[in-house]
């Protein structure tokens, strides 16, 4: 027997096509009057119709969020809600558009709408990445988590191939690490074998056709899952990896997560048989780590470091700042261990 804690997120999701035309009511439904629209330029059109829907309730429109939430950025957002007097943020995009928002609501208390337009799944945990003078620190706190979520597959139907597959494999991230967590409990796995089983699914499907409404619904809905088990749960080693590579070397985040994973999922392998048996039947093949390689592979994803500028040289540092404090993972996390597998990793080499 296994004895568990299990805490569901208190925030309400919204799921469908054509579900942004519900915010002006969900803004109504939290009692809310007064709304700062975070949303980059690529939804200008949106932006607008939304305005339009909100009518008096908008007060201000913020276009700038970038990737891994740095402070300064939250600062300049933080004068031009607190000039308007926001009580409200809604924010449409991926999860750097979602941090924007979870670092004003940590600072000013605001109610969050998350509208997302990738897989991320930054939307369902109570988690904020933050970076100052480069470095990356994360918090934790039940005021970061959104108080509701509305997805609409038909923002993710222009997502590009690229995005669209490492996005997707970010969202199986979460999924994979959720079931051989030291907190692993029976709610998140069911969420976790879901998601794992549509990802792999769906994918292939969405990458021969962007359009493909249901297709796109399935992983939209995968990454709520994933989301949800990353909120739920603590991750190991891929996640550790993937925050030192995006933290200090600057490697862009979702297809760090593309490259990484296959290799993560053969270092734990030996050390939890049973949850790898798992992992493939949800992905219907036989070993589960060169399963997901050759899946990435077979979609023209991103399957080496170096390709995403990181080389040779920066393995011996990153082992160093990736062992440097212990945390929970299935395979003890070694030195020897971590540079065995990001030297793998760099060239690209199917993970062992
Ligand atoms: P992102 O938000 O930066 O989006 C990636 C790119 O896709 C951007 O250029 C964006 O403009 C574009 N894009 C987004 N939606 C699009 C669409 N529908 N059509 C066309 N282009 C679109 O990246 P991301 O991978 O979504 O999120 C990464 C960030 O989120 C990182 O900062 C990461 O640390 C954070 N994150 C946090 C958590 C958490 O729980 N705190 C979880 C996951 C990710």
């Amino acid at each position: 027997m296994k004895a568990f804690t299990h805490n569901s997120a208190p925030s309400r999701v919204v799921f469908g096509s054509g579900t942004v035309d519900t915010i002006a009511d969900e803004v109504r439904r939290l009692g809310r009057s007064r709304v700062l629209l975070l949303a980059g330029p690529r939804w200008n059109v949106l932006a607008a119709t939304i305005a339009d829907q909100l009518g008096p309730l908008a007060v201000a429109r913020f276009d700038d969020a970038v990737m891994h939430t740095p402070t300064e950025v939250t600062e300049h957002a933080l004068d031009i809600a607190r000039l308007h007097d926001v009580d409200c943020v809604i924010a449409i995009g991926g999860g750097s558009t979602t941090g924007l928002a979870k670092a004003l609501a940590v600072r000013a208390g605001y109610d969050q709408i998350i509208v997302p337009t990738t897989y991320a799944g930054s939307e369902m945990t109570p988690v904020l990445g933050e970076t100052t003078d480069g470095l990356k620190t994360t918090r934790s706190s039940v005021d970061i988590l959104p108080e509701t979520v509305v997805y609409d597959v038909d923002l993710t139907l222009g997502l590009p191939p690229d995005i669209t597959l490492t996005s997707a494999i970010n969202a199986m991230a979460h999924a994979v690490e959720a079931l051989y967590s030291y907190d692993a409990n029976p709610v998140v796995d069911l969420m976790a074998l879901d998601a794992i089983g549509s990802i792999t699914r769906a994918l292939p499907v969405v990458m021969a056709d962007g359009n493909d409404l249901d297709g796109r619904a399935a992983l939209l809905q995968a990454a709520w899952l994933a989301g949800s088990c990353l909120g739920a749960v603590g991750m190991g080693l891929h996640h550790k990896l993937c925050h030192t590579l995006g933290g200090s070397f600057g490697l862009p985040h979702a297809p760090t997560h593309t490259v990484i994973l296959p290799h993560a999922l053969a270092y734990n392998a030996a050390a939890v048989p049973a949850v790898m048996d798992r992992i493939a039947g949800a992905m219907g093949v036989t070993e589960a780590p060169d399963a997901m390689f050759d899946l990435v592979a077979s979609l023209d994803g991103p399957t080496s470091l170096a390709e995403l500028g990181f080389l040779d040289d920066d393995v011996e540092r990153a082992t160093e700042l990736a062992t440097a404090k212990p945390y929970p993972n299935p395979r003890p996390v070694t030195p020897a261990g971590i540079t065995g597998l990001l030297t793998n990793a760099v060239h690209g080499r199917k993970p062992v």
